[in-house]
């Protein structure tokens, strides 16, 4: 079994890494496949949108390879060979906007829990970021649009004081080895994804709509990163 590192995990803020080609193949609609020791690319997962990125010239997306669990850069036409040297990349204004959508879902959902609601599903996707949730017997139900609207604005406030905390984004292991991502000491939960430092790094949180649909909660959200710093 040839072992990959993945790179993400440990810095949402590396780019660019020469690496090797440790595997090569065809899916099933004959399109070429390459996984490389040194892996940048965040597949697609967790409800956050894939990288992109090249490997070499070779424009890339990234999956997860089901019979290895390797995460493998597809790219139709003929890529790079095992073994081969490639310079990879992944588009980093993207990577960027993904970490921020995806970091804000957190504190979004932990402004949530404030209200007593339970996350059901969340989508980080860009120009569709929300979370949806599960109002408790106890906590606030949002029934009509004045509740609503109350609703947002105390999500609202939640959200601005901590991003003006600027509270530390922190990723570690649980002693089960879970990775488990915390917003300092307000929200923890485990997750795979890529996140920002710190939630100064977040631009322009703007939680857009609160709406009760079919007994679920559904709080829809835009956020950017700051100019990298
Ligand atoms: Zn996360």
């Amino acid at each position: 079994m040839v072992h990959q590192s993945v790179l993400y995990l440990d810095d949402t803020y590396l780019t660019e890494i020469t690496t090797s080609v440790i595997a090569a193949g065809r899916d099933d609609a004959g399109g070429a496949w390459v996984a490389v020791r040194d892996n940048l690319f965040h597949p697609q997962g967790g409800g956050q949108p894939a990288d992109r990125g090249w490997a070499g010239e070779w424009e890339v997306v990234p999956v997860r390879h089901a019979a290895t669990g390797l995460v493998v850069l597809a790219g139709g036409e003929a890529g790079p060979s095992e073994g081969d040297v490639v310079h990879t990349r992944v588009d980093a204004g993207l990577r960027l906007l993904h970490a921020a959508l995806h970091t804000a879902g957190h504190l979004v959902e932990a402004a949530s829990r404030a209200e007593g609601w339970t996350l059901a599903g969340s989508n980080h996707f860009p120009g569709q970021a929300r979370i949806e949730l599960t109002p408790s017997e106890t906590g606030t139900r949002p029934a009509d649009a004045e509740d609503r609207e109350k609703a947002a604005d105390r999500l609202r406030a939640f959200v601005a004081a901590a991003v003006a905390d600027d509270l530390p984004v922190i990723a570690e292991h649980d002693a089960e080895g879970r990775r488990i991502v915390r917003l300092g000491d307000l929200h923890a939960a485990p997750c795979g994804g890529t996140h920002v430092r710190s939630l100064a790094d977040l631009a322009q949180v703007t939680i857009t709509a609160v709406k009760l649909k079919r007994g679920r909660v559904r709080v829809s959200y835009t956020a950017s990163h700051r100019p990298p710093r």
